[in-house]
């Protein structure tokens, strides 16, 4: 491969990233905040975004999803020539990095709350206290390294996981990321199963307005193991985002 082309795949790679990450975003955004009147799903807080947040968020997603298809791109140097595995490895190879990263991001989220790494690191993904789906990856550089290179390209790596399970990886992470920043009181079928296993947006939007609760990602599990777990519904954060509100007037966190 030359170095010309290898440029072009990579461009490539990067414009793919930008363009599921954005476009997914996008896609939430245009059906629920543009036609707002159209919908009947609630707003989880009363509050709308600025366009000025909108845009902060977009800018940090683009530079997220930059960071993401560098990382994609060298996975896919390191597993050139390698022998595709069969579907069934392929889909099971998937379901070890979805739980797998799960677990490391629970662990990892909550370091970053830490004295010593939030004000310098996390605090910028909490700036967004009302997130819209744009936030879905708008985090410090980074975090995005932490939290979306090292997992799940050296999990990938050490369990030969080959470039067809790291898609599937990447397709529920961009769909859940953004669900999960929607904003809206959004409840998927999977919402309905016994014990309701997974993170909701209105769970995820408690997180960014009560920065000590629901640090989970897909799954509720580590947070009901490590008592952090708190649930939430539109009618409950909108009250709390009041609350949180009144606190910002005391508090410069
Ligand atoms: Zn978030
Ligand atoms: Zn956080």
């Amino acid at each position: 491969m030359t170095a010309e082309s290898m440029a072009a795949a990579l461009l490539l790679r990067i414009s793919c990233f930008l363009l599921l990450i954005l476009g997914t975003a996008a896609a939430l955004y245009v059906s629920l905040y543009l036609m707002r009147s159209k919908t009947s799903v609630a707003k989880i807080q009363n509050r709308w975004p600025s366009q000025r947040q909108v845009a902060r968020e977009i800018f940090y997603s683009s530079i997220a999803a930059v960071q993401i298809g560098v990382a994609d791109g060298a996975y896919s140097v390191v597993q050139a020539g390698i022998t595709p595995p069969s579907i069934a490895v392929v889909f099971a190879h998937a379901m070890i990095l979805v739980l797998v990263h799960d677990i490391y991001f629970y662990f990892t989220h909550r370091a970053l709350h830490s004295r010593l790494l939030f004000r310098r690191i996390h605090a910028l993904h909490h700036e967004f206290r009302n997130p819209t789906p744009f936030a879905n990856f708008a985090e410090h550089p980074v975090e995005i390294f932490l939290i979306n290179v090292v997992s799940p390209y050296a999990f990938a790596y050490l369990l030969g996981a080959s470039e067809p399970s790291i898609l599937i990886f990447w397709a529920w992470l961009i769909f859940t990321a953004s669900i999960g920043h929607c904003g809206f009181d959004i409840r998927l079928p999977v919402d309905r199963l016994p014990g309701r296993p997974f993170m909701t947006p209105a769970a995820h939007d408690l997180h960014h307005q009560h920065v000590c609760v629901n640090f989970g990602l897909y799954f509720r599990t580590m947070d009901c193991l490590f008592a952090t777990l708190r649930p939430a519904s539109a009618a409950s954060n909108t009250r709390l985002a009041t609350d949180a509100e009144s606190d910002a007037g005391t508090s410069n966190r």
